[in-house]
C-alpha cells in the first residue's frame, strides 16, 4: 500500500535564490521538492502549499497555524510530515512543535546553510534525508525530529552555533541521535521522555520577554517587562543562574505578577538550586519566586512559558511543571 508523507516549505535560506538585493525566499513546496526528485517505491511525497518567508519574522500566530496544519495532515492520512525552514529560529520552532506533537507519526524539521543558487546548496539532500528519517520505523514516537548535515537531532537539545558553517546545528552537551550514511538512518539513541503540552486552541497573543544579563548591566529594562503589559520573563543569567546584586527587589516585584525562569547564559548545564548564597544567587532568586528551568536555554524556556501561559498555567504551575520535567 502506498504511504503518504507530507512536504511543508515555510522559506527561509533554502527556499532562497539570489537577486540583485540579496537572497530571498522564492520557491515554494513543490519547487524544493522537484529539486530533490525523490523516487522511493510506494510513497506518495505531497508538497502542502504555504507561503515562502524568512525565518526571522515567523510570528506565535503562525507557528499555531503551522503546528494545526502539521495535525491537519496526520489526521488526513499522512504518516510523516517534513517542514523545511529557515535555521535562523530552527531551535525554537522545533521545539513549540515537539512540545504540541501528540502523535508518534515523525515529524522532521530541516532547512539549509546554502541558498539554492550557492555552489555546494545543502537543501536538496536535507531534505531527501529527512524523508528518508520520516519513512524509517524508528522514527516513530520520537518527536520532533531536526535533520541537518545527515545528522539526526532532537528539538529538545538542538540549537544553531555558527552564522554560516554546514555543521551549524549541534546538541551540545549531548550530540546527534543518529545519522545518514549511504541512504541508510542509524538512530543509535532515544530520549528517556518527552515532554508535552496541550496544543492551544487558538494563540492569544501571550508575551514573553527574555532578558540576557551581561556585564554591569543598570538593569533598568526589566522595568519595561512590567510597563509593556508582558505576561511572563525569561532571564538569561551568568554561569549557575546568577544575578548582580542590584535591583534584585525589581526581580521579586516581577515574580510576585508573573512567571519569571532562571535560565543560564552558558549553554549547558542545569542551573543551580542549592549552592551559592549570595544576593543575586541562584539561591537567593529562588527565595524571591524565580523558577530555575534545569538545563533549557533561554530560547527553549520562552517556548515552553508561552505554551504553558496559552493554556491559562499559572506561575505555581508553571513552577511545578518544571519541577516535574526538567529536573
Ligand atoms: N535567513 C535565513 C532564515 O530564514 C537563514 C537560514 O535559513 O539559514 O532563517
Amino acid at each position: 500500500m502506498t504511504r503518504k508523507i507530507s512536504f511543508i516549505s515555510l522559506g527561509g535560506t533554502i527556499s532562497s535564490k539570489v537577486s540583485s538585493t540579496g537572497a530571498s525566499p522564492a520557491l515554494d513546496s513543490s519547487d524544493l521538492l522537484s529539486l530533490v526528485n525523490a523516487k522511493i517505491g510506494e510513497v506518495e511525497i505531497v508538497a502542502v502549499p504555504y507561503k515562502p518567508a524568512p525565518s526571522a519574522s515567523l510570528t506565535f500566530q503562525e507557528l499555531h497555524d503551522i503546528a494545526a496544519l502539521v495535525k491537519r495532515e496526520i489526521a488526513n492520512g499522512s504518516e510523516g510530515v517534513i517542514l523545511s525552514q529557515g535555521t535562523d529560529t530552527l531551535e525554537e520552532s522545533s521545539f513549540y512543535l515537539d512540545l504540541v506533537h501528540d502523535s508518534d507519526v515523525p515529524v522532521v524539521v530541516t532547512g539549509a546553510m546554502r541558498n539554492a543558487d550557492l555552489l555546494g546548496a545543502d537543501g536538496p539532500s536535507n531534505i531527501l534525508s529527512s524523508i528518508l528519517v520520516s519513512l524509517d520505523s524508528e522514527s516513530w514516537g520520537m518527536g520532533v525530529l531536526v535533520v541537518m548535515n545527515d545528522e539526526i537531532h532532537t528539538a529538545r537539545y538542538v540549537r544553531k552555533t555558527n552564522t554560516s558553517s554546514l555543521s551549524a546545528f549541534t546538541s551540545y552537551p549531548l550530540g546527534p541521535i543518529g545519522w545518514v550514511s549511504e541512504g541508510k538512518i542509524r538512530i543509535v539513541m532515544k530520549p528517556l521522555k518527552r515532554v508535552r503540552v496541550k496544543f492551544p486552541e487558538k494563540e492569544s497573543g501571550k508575551k514573553v520577554s527574555l532578558l540576557k544579563v551581561t556585564l554591569s548591566d543598570d538593569l533598568r529594562l526589566l522595568e519595561s517587562v512590567e510597563t509593556l503589559g508582558y505576561d511572563g520573563l525569561i532571564l538569561e543569567a551568568f554561569g549557575g543562574g546568577h544575578m548582580p546584586n542590584w535591583n534584585l527587589d525589581v526581580i521579586k516585584r516581577i515574580a510576585g505578577k508573573m512567571p519569571v525562569i532562571l535560565c543560564s547564559r552558558t549553554g549547558s548545564g542545569d542551573v543551580l538550586i542549592s549552592t551559592y548564597g549570595f544576593p543575586g544567587s541562584e539561591r537567593d532568586l529562588i527565595s524571591r519566586g524565580i523558577i530555575p528551568a534545569g538545563d533549557l536555554s533561554g530560547a527553549k524556556a520562552r517556548i515552553l512559558l508561552k505554551l504553558l501561559l496559552e493554556n491559562g498555567y499559572g506561575k505555581d504551575e508553571v513552577l511545578s511543571f518544571v519541577e516535574r520535567h526538567f529536573y
